[in-house]
């Protein structure tokens, strides 16, 4: 089946197209700068050809009549007609309480996605426009949801609720959702096929990348996520801070004059390794600024490998025991140094890194197996592949139909 993933965002909009009998990508690409002069789109096909064309995209709509008529296009497509795409799939960041997995899209889901605008207000609105997009272009295609949060909704009451008065969550919802689900989802899969089954395993997934998050996996479901309410909660990132004590933020904007809008701001751009190192929010950046000395560069990298090895402990201790740690995401699967700090003195845990292998495994697409054979804890780094979930649920649901 020809599935179109589509990622869309306020001002963009990525697609892949899946053959899923074989789950290649046959053609992706990015249209940019959509309701903005100087649109564009960047087009590559399996072989390697790369096109861009400059186009005023004013709504989404266009952009989906723009990148079909570019994957339909003789010269530079991979498909003949509209006709072929069977399917399309399309990443949402946030399904509130209402989807705990993928959805074929229906004039009742599109309604409850509306409710779930207060939620992710940036990612929502884009979300909506992409689906309407396609119903414009391909209205006889069936498109499917898969929701980022989904994953999560397996965590029970104690793990998701904030000890706030019980009608914050009544009035607003305000529980921890988590995110990255499902990349989480994914990589908890790819590690439960070499464990041999769910039943039983305790995994701790850690995708870490600009954003990042650690989930607690037991028996193939979510027992507990680093991120909450919002992607701003958990681990030190590029530049959100994660968690912090709450009493920080009124006394910050008492300070500083701060409104709630430019605290938020604050929170979510000019922290973490970007605030803390006064260099980069990039992890390469990062381990440069290290290599010549940078006492602030050390900091911001030390404190994330500290957070994430408190998750591990943590995490281990919610499920009773920990069978294997996975890392994912730019930093998990090409940041030696970041694993190895976080795996060595950890054999109170039995977890012992091989050193050789962690030193090679970066910039590829493998699974590679980082622990020695003696650890008790098994190591992988587990590329993630969020548009292949996407894809292959996206061809389950419609299939289904
Ligand atoms: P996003 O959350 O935007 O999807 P990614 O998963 O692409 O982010 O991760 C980006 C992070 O991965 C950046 O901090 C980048 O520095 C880091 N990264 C990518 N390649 C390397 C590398 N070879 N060594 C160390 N860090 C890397």
């Amino acid at each position: 089946m020809n599935v179109l993933v589509v990622n869309a965002g306020s001002s963009s909009l990525k697609y892949q197209l899946f053959d899923t009998n074989t789950m290649k990508v046959n053609a992706k690409g990015l249209c940019e700068r959509i309701g903005l002069d100087g649109g564009r789109i960047e087009h590559k096909q399996a072989d390697g050809t790369k096109t861009s064309r400059e186009i005023n995209m004013p709504n989404h709509a266009v952009a989906t009549k723009v990148l079909v008529d570019t994957l339909t296009d003789p010269e530079i497509g991979c498909i003949k007609s509209m006709d072929e795409i069977e399917a399309v799939g399309h990443r949402v960041v946030h399904g509130g309480s209402y989807f705990s997995e993928s959805v074929v899209v229906t004039p009742d889901v599109i309604s409850k996605l509306e409710k779930c605008m207060d939620l992710a207000p940036l990612h929502t609105g884009p979300h909506l426009m992409g689906i309407q997009g396609c119903t414009e272009v391909m209205p006889n295609v069936p498109q499917v949801l898969v929701f980022d949060t989904a994953f999560h909704q397996t965590m029970p009451k104690e793990s998701y609720f904030y000890p706030l008065s019980y009608d914050m969550y009544e009035n607003y919802g305000i529980r921890r959702y988590g995110a990255h689900g499902t990349s989480h989802r994914y990589v908890a899969g790819e590690m439960i096929k070499i464990l041999g089954k769910a039943e039983g395993t305790k995994i701790v997934t850690c995708h870490l990348g600009n954003g990042s998050s650690i989930s607690a996996v037991k028996d193939g479901k979510v027992l507990d996520t680093s991120m909450g309410f919002t992607p701003l909660a958990g681990v030190e990132m590029g530049t959100r801070c994660g968690d912090i004590d709450p009493a920080i933020v009124p006394f910050i904007m008492e300070k500083t004059g701060m409104t709630p809008a430019q605290m938020n701001e604050y929170m979510n751009k000019k922290c973490g390794f970007l605030g803390v190192s006064g260099v980069s929010s990039d992890a390469r950046d990062i381990e440069k600024g290290i290599s010549e000395g940078n006492e602030r560069c050390k900091l911001a990298f030390d404190i994330l490998v500290y957070q994430i090895r408190k998750y591990i402990g943590a995490y281990a201790a919610a499920m009773n025991g920990l069978d294997a740690i996975v890392f994912t995401a730019g930093l998990g699967e090409n940041s030696t140094t970041l694993r190895e700090a976080v795996c060595s003195n950890m054999d109170f845990y039995g977890i012992e890194l091989d050193k050789a292998v962690n030193d090679k495994a970066k910039v590829q697409s493998n699974i590679i197996k980082l622990s020695t054979d003696s650890s008790k804890v098994k190591v992988y780094l587990i590329p993630t592949n969020e548009e292949l979930v996407i894809a292959s649920d996206t061809e389950r649901l419609v299939k289904a139909l």
